[in-house]
């Protein structure tokens, strides 16, 4: 799976090149060394699963957001209410990559100790990828679901309209597989991520047809309606343009977005995008999730298996020995064509379109980064 079009203008920069680049540059914008090696492998973590969009395309944005004050470095959770089967925490709009280690650690602990959990993270810098976090949580033998909205980000419009009401607000679950790999579910509830479009727009791989609607509601693949006509020498700001981003899969993608506003803005109170007459709000990820420690729950099947593992196996198996729909074509299962593309990214690098590059190295350049050749 790549974002980048294959002969396109594109530089394959190596793994571990990058993620000393961005380290040095998060180090430069005030990060601790931890923070900035987080950030660093996160980003360039998402580029190695494909997800382009919330990669080290982002480089540039979190840099210019720390010198606003959009993002805070070195931010450690306040915990707003501590109980033994949950805790509400505020990220203090701290880097998302770590203030969103530090929430799921807590969820990860208090589902070790009580079977179950829920954190509620509000106002948290950009969280990235959000498989991140199932994964973490996976990784610890822990199932998670995450509901995230993006307050302050009106991006997406709502089935049947035309304004912008809605943020990309992602969706994340993530299973774990004794002696498996696990599976991990983790999409925007619009038809691309803005990341995505970002990338359509510095050259990398186009849009769908139906990803974005212009001024009139027009179904277009151009990511312009998104950005207006970015000045020379500024960097494209999603907020610009008179178009949207469409929620996916009509009605159904527009509902688990609204959904998505319930559980992290008004139940886990990050706040929701917004209400009439108010101004836009401070844009923040929030984060609502549950945790389940599966060792409490696996065990024999009634359909038979031995174990959760055994189960989750052989159902992958029959889904999997469906025809393909094409002849070259193949059924795949959640978090596979990540692990697929990281296999591959390892080996030949990370591909970004030149002029991502370009602007990584530009960002570097400007807070005295040295960039090796
Ligand atoms: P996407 O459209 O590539 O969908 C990814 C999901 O679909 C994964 O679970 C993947 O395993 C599965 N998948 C992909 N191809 C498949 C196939 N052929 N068969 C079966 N399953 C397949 O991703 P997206 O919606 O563009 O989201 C990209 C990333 O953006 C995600 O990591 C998401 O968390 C992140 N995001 C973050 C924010 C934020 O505010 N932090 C906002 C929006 C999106």
């Amino acid at each position: 799976m790549s974002e980048i079009e294959p002969g396109g203008d594109t530089v394959f920069i190596p793994h571990d090149r990058i993620v000393a680049l961005a380290r040095a540059i998060f180090s430069a914008v005030g990060c601790s060394e931890k923070e900035a090696s987080d950030i660093a492998e996160r980003l360039s973590g998402a580029n190695l699963r494909g997800h382009d969009s919330h990669g080290v395309i982002r480089i540039p944005r979190y840099a210019q957001w720390a010198r606003d004050g959009v993002q805070v470095p070195n931010k450690t959770i306040e915990i707003v209410l501590d109980q033994p089967g949950f805790a509400i925490v505020d990220g203090g709009y701290g880097f998302g990559q770590s203030i969103g280690e530090q929430t799921v650690d807590i969820g990860i602990a208090k589902a070790k100790s009580q079977g179950v959990a829920v954190t509620a993270l509000r106002n948290s810098g950009h969280l990235g990828r959000i498989g991140d976090w199932s994964e973490r949580c996976a990784a610890a033998n822990v199932v998670s679901i995450h509901f995230v909205n993006v307050r302050g980000s009106l991006l997406v419009a709502p089935y049947g309209g035309l304004d912008r009401r809605f943020g990309t607000s992602p969706f994340s679950a993530g299973i774990p597989v004794a002696g498996g790999e696990p599976v991990i579910l983790d999409l925007a509830t619009s038809t691309v991520a803005e990341g995505k479009a970002l990338v359509a727009l510095k050259g990398g791989k186009a849009l769908p047809g139906d990803a974005l609607i212009d001024r009139d509601g027009n179904l277009t693949a151009d990511p312009v309606p998104l950005y207006g006509e970015v000045p020379e020498g500024q960097y494209p700001d999603p907020n610009n343009g008179p178009g949207a981003l469409t929620a996916f899969g009509a009605h159904k993608g527009s509902g688990m977005n609204f959904l998505m506003e319930m559980m992290a803005g008004a139940l886990g109170g990050s706040g929701t995008n917004g209400k009439i007459g108010e101004p836009k709000r401070r844009f923040c990820n929030g984060m609502f999730s549950f945790y389940v420690d599966a060792s409490r729950f696996d065990g024999p099947n009634v359909s038979g298996a031995g174990s959760m593992a055994e189960e989750i196996l052989d159902f992958t198996a029959f889904v999997k020995s469906s025809r393909p729909a094409t002849a070259d074509g193949e059924v795949l299962v959640p978090g596979e064509k990540e692990r697929r593309t990281m296999a591959e990214r390892l080996q030949t690098g990370l591909p970004l379109a030149r002029q991502s590059w370009t602007d990584i190295v530009g960002t570097a350049e400007g807070l005295g980064v040295t960039v090796p050749e």
